[in-house]
């Protein structure tokens, strides 16, 4: 009785080891696929909506910088071309974007 207990436990225990490691590298993985995804956010030199030039410095929405932290959506506007720093950004301009047109502290800034 004894000894089938032992084997018993040796089996559960070889089990569980197995079950760790398998659990320890199917969370490596995931936290591999995280890495990318953020770094994606990032800002990135490559990123060819940085390289247009816009009419506008600075995101009018959330008065963000976009020449120091990046273009993610622009805008044709009247001509012109305006840089957001996001999709979310660029909607909101467009609800209304004369009265952010006529915010000159906005246009002023080159
Ligand atoms: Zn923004």
């Amino acid at each position: 009785m004894k000894i089938k207990h032992n084997k018993l436990l040796t089996i559960l225990l070889n089990t569980m080891a197995l079950l760790t490691l398998t659990v320890f590298f199917s969370c490596q993985e995931k936290e591999g696929g995280n890495t990318l995804n953020s770094s994606k956010q990032l800002i990135q030199p490559e990123n060819p909506l940085n390289k247009l030039k816009y009419d506008n410095t600075i995101d009018f929405f959330c008065k963000m910088d976009i020449t120091r932290y990046g273009v993610s959506d622009t805008l044709h506007y009247k001509g012109k071309l305006y840089g957001f720093c996001s999709k979310m950004c660029k909607d909101e301009f467009r609800k209304n974007p004369d009265s952010y047109l006529t915010d000159k502290t906005v246009l002023e800034h080159k």
